[in-house]
């Protein structure tokens, strides 16, 4: 089971001090209040003043702290340097507090003040925010500064304050109380910050070797994805030299033999070569479809846009399928209007396009049948329409219809690798347009409509 993973110490540092500075403003209410009850319902008498001119000190300093966190909050830092600083500013946070408890300790009546124990709340801050040699800084400030506090009142070189109508007046010269008081205090807050940064130091090691752990594994990961990147590069080579060039050729041959170059073909022998030139070329459209498919890159095509006439472009690819209707006996035919605008656009992708669409309208489309490309001008888009008389798409298939290696299952087998439309929708994408399918397209029309919408040109237009 995976455990949550810590925040690093850059995000938790910051909303720790943040913490700190609201928990200290809940001390001054604290402190307030205590003082109220105090005086109000204990009946404890203090000189009132002082008290609350710390509390107005310890209110102003929290201020600035405030303003302070909230300067490096939009400070944007290495990571090291906010922790860094992060620390310092705990620390700072710290000794404040500590020099105020301890004259606010003093005020209201030094040893015979069980709020002493506030101390432990600085130490145990300091614990948890801080390395473990300034938490250990922070305890010994502690002890020093309540020794100091219980000291110099013991001897009479600060003068003491009795909390009237609480402890009896001889307390902070009881040499036995106060040592003993000492002793308990020392030991408590000692083992306090032992056992605080001891558990501190744990959680960060396991930290950091989480984060360790992390880096491997990520380490990891990039090399193997450096790793299939080169299979993929070595695919690519092997498919586009080694695979495609026999096939070329072969081809080349086959075309030289059936143009009656090598002697004469007998109509049996022209036959098997035809249907062999066939299958060669769909080999060879089948490889090109993976490599066009691993070589598309939206950011690459999208450096290639410029003024395009898509007239030109449809005309084109229309050209160099007409042979291959003309042979399956099917229509191949244009609604281009003369005035249409040029498209944003790479003229070689929505070459690519129109050929992958209209391929399909041809291979999907019985004898008889009729495909028509139809370009037409709408207010910011040129359309693209490529429309089919042939057996259309069952509904459920549509929405996996441009997705990778999609095909829709055929009682006839039908080459593909489920490829083309895939391209198609990336070159769609590539240019910022959009593409759908309808099947059937109208009542009339069992077959299918591939539309797509590029955006207008207003660069270039035919004159
Ligand atoms: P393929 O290489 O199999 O043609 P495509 O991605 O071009 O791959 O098409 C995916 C599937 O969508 C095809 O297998 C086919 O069944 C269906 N298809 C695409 N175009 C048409 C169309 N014009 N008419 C009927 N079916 C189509």
């Amino acid at each position: 089971m995976q455990t949550p993973e810590a925040p690093p110490e850059e995000v938790e540092l910051p909303r720790r001090l943040r913490q700190y500075i609201n928990l200290r403003w809940l001390a001054v209410g604290a402190i307030l209040l205590i003082v109220l009850l105090a005086q109000t319902i204990f009946g404890i008498r203090f000189a009132l003043r002082p008290v609350l001119g710390v509390t107005v000190g310890i209110v102003l300093y929290n201020l600035a702290f405030s303003l302070w966190a909230r300067g490096e909050a939009g400070a944007a830092l290495p990571a090291a340097v906010l922790v860094r600083r992060g620390r310092a500013f705990a620390y700072a946070q710290i000794i404040a507090d500590l020099l105020a408890l301890t004259v606010l300790l003093h005020f209201t009546g030094g040893i015979e003040n069980p709020f002493f124990i506030f101390y432990f709340i600085h130490v145990g801050v300091g614990s948890i925010l801080l390395p473990p040699r300034d938490a250990y800084r922070v305890t010994a400030l502690a002890i020093g500064l309540f020794a100091a506090l219980v000291g110099l009142e013991y001897a009479g070189w600060w003068p003491h304050v009795h909390l009237a109508g609480y402890l009896p007046d001889e307390v902070y010269r009881n040499a036995a109380y106060i040592a003993s008081s000492l002793v308990a205090f020392v030991v408590t807050l000692s083992l306090l910050a032992a056992g605080a940064t001891g558990i501190v130091a744990e959680l960060r090691r396991r930290r950091e070797e989480q984060a360790q752990v992390r880096a491997r594994e990520l380490e990891l990961a990039r090399q193997q994805l450096s790793e299939l990147d080169r299979m993929r590069e070595f695919f690519l080579a092997l498919a586009s030299h080694d695979l495609k060039t026999p096939l070329a050729v072969a081809i080349t041959y086959l075309q030289t033999m059936l143009d009656g170059y090598t002697g004469e073909v007998g109509a049996k022998q022209r036959r098997w070569l035809e249907r062999t030139l066939v299958r060669l070329e769909e080999l060879i459209r089948l490889i090109n479809d993976f490599l066009d498919v691993s070589q598309l890159d939206e950011k690459r095509i999208a450096q290639e846009i410029e003024p395009t006439n898509l007239a030109d472009v449809a005309l084109e690819a229309v050209n160099e399928l007409t042979g291959r209707a003309r042979e399956k006996g099917v229509a191949l035919e244009t609604v281009i209007p003369p005035d249409l605008p040029f498209v944003l656009g790479s003229p070689k992708r929505l070459q690519r396009l129109l050929l992958n669409l209209l391929d399909n309208g041809i291979k999907f489309t019985p004898a008889g049948g009729r495909v028509t490309l139809a370009l037409t001008e709408e207010a910011e888009n040129v359309r693209i329409e490529v429309m089919d008389t042939g057996e259309g798409i069952p509904p459920h298939y549509l929405p996996h219809i441009f997705e990778d290696y999609f095909r829709v299952r055929r009682e006839e087998f039908i080459p593909g690798a489920g490829l083309g439309l895939s391209i198609v929708r990336r070159i769609v994408r590539a240019h910022g347009g959009k593409i759908w399918v309808e099947s059937p397209y109208c009542p009339e029309h069992s077959g299918s409509k591939f539309t797509c919408c590029l955006a207008k040109s207003i660069a270039a237009n035919p004159a």
